[in-house]
């Protein structure tokens, strides 16, 4: 283990917004990458706004993304309490070290922060060296008794003995005052890395929590890897030597570094998300996109009665075609039930061009005859294309009429691996069916 100790600070005062979950993240990679501690300090001193329901939100969706902190609520450590809220003694302690330097006073019932009155160089990983002045004092604990931000924010880093400070660029300004701070308590200078914004995906702005997409629990609820959200979010802001961007948890800790961090703000794009989601299902093996097929899937009560040995067949043959979890139900269902769907719109398409009827009819008649005793993917392949030989046309085009005959829709899976997945039982009198309905 290294001496790295880094934190991520939230305020429970509403949602998981994806701004907070990158901060986390990018803390958390460090401290893996350096084999450092992670930490997780609550901010609830804003008595007012903070909720029990938001802090839940938080750690729920801090452990769906993979961000296990070694430090923190409900995993303790030998640096708590790591709820503000319950600090309250050692701000008093470390009001009391300023009182004795003659560098707080009262004044209007609140207590004041007495400034240094030299210009401080903030070492910013990020940002370079900044020169700074922060010229007025400023309070550290209000007439009503409780410390501010700034004050409890500075004492925290040095009691937990934080190493580096990761946070948003909107910290920076703050930074001034925390440099007074840590000085005044002659306390060592963590290292500060401020990452830029995340602007919304149009417009202008950063990124607030009301954008579409914009809060963690969206994708959960939808489904999404958080595999595929982590890979996502830590490109917002960090670029990797050699730009890659697909890449697993293991990759992107080998590399996550402070020089990659761009200056730039980043522009959330939900497309892309999206995009880096069906990459992600891509990746996993099969064993593993079953066992998320089942999970997504558990209330189905189709699903729940079918064999599962079929359901892995199914869903391993979907897989490659999967682009959300979310989708995924509608994209099986008719593996499931004979009382599945005629999509019109999928209706017009397959009609527009041939006779699909007559194509539908001449499968019926082969498949019923013995002239395809083997009914796997191949074989059925080969049928079609012998059919098609006898009839005059190409073993191709029964498939979309035969498609749609089956399954409803217009696309999906390749033909012949589902008619192999369905069995030649369900093939047929599927196709007695549609070709009674289309006659
Ligand atoms: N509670 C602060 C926030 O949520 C923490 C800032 C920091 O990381 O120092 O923005």
């Amino acid at each position: 283990m290294s001496n790295v100790r880094v934190r991520f600070a939230p305020s429970p005062t509403g949602f998981f917004h994806i701004g907070s979950a990158r901060t986390a993240l990018f803390n958390w990679l460090y401290a893996r990458h350096t084999k450092g501690v992670f930490v997780l300090r609550i901010e609830d001193t804003d008595q007012e706004r903070n909720r029990e329901e938001y802090l839940n939100i938080l750690k729920d969706g801090m452990r769906w993304l993979g961000l296990d902190w070694d430090e923190g609520p409900d995993v303790g450590g030998d640096y708590g309490p790591y709820f503000q809220s319950q600090r309250a003694d050692i701000y008093r302690q470390y009001l009391q070290i300023l009182r004795d330097k003659g560098r707080a006073y009262d004044k209007d019932g609140a207590v004041f922060f007495k400034v240094s009155g030299k210009k401080q160089v903030l070492h910013d990983a990020v940002y370079g060296d900044v020169e700074r002045l922060e010229e007025k004092d400023f309070p550290i604990f209000r007439s009503n008794g409780t410390p501010v931000f700034h004050f409890v924010n500075v004492v925290d880093d040095i009691c937990m003995k934080i190493t580096h400070v990761i946070r948003g660029q909107d910290h920076l300004t703050n930074t001034n005052k925390h440099i007074e701070l840590f000085e005044a308590f002659g306390a060592p200078m963590p290292q500060f890395a401020h990452i830029p914004l995340i602007l919304k995906s149009e417009g202008q702005g950063k990124m607030s929590k009301r954008d579409r997409g914009a809060l963690i629990e969206e994708y959960q609820a939808k489904n999404f890897l958080p595999a595929a959200v982590r890979n996502y979010l830590c490109l917002l802001g960090w670029n990797p030597k050699d730009n890659e961007e697909i890449m697993g948890i293991d990759r992107i800790i080998e590399l996550f570094d402070f020089g990659g961090i761009v200056k730039s703000n980043a522009r959330f794009d939900e497309r892309k998300m999206a995009h880096f989601n069906t990459e992600h299902i891509r990746l996993l093996d099969t064993d593993s996109f079953c066992e998320l097929a089942f999970k997504v899937l558990k209330d189905d009560a189709a699903l729940k009665s079918a064999d599962r040995d079929y359901a892995r067949r199914v869903f391993a043959l979907c897989q490659p075609k999967v682009s959300n979890m979310e989708f995924l139900g509608d994209m099986v269902d008719y593996f499931f039930t004979e009382e599945y769907v005629f999509d019109p719109e999928s209706e017009k398409k397959v009609f527009k061009k041939g006779q699909p009827p007559a194509r539908m009819a001449e499968a019926l008649e082969f498949f019923n005859s013995a002239d395809c005793p083997n009914f796997d993917a191949q074989s059925i392949f080969d049928g079609f294309e012998r059919l098609g030989a006898l009839k005059g046309v190409k073993g191709t085009d029964y498939f979309q009429p035969i498609r749609y005959a089956v399954t409803g829709r217009a696309a999906g899976p390749e033909l012949p691996a589902i008619l192999a997945t369905l069995g030649k039982e369900k093939t047929v009198s599927r196709l007695a069916r549609a070709v009674a309905k289309f006659a």
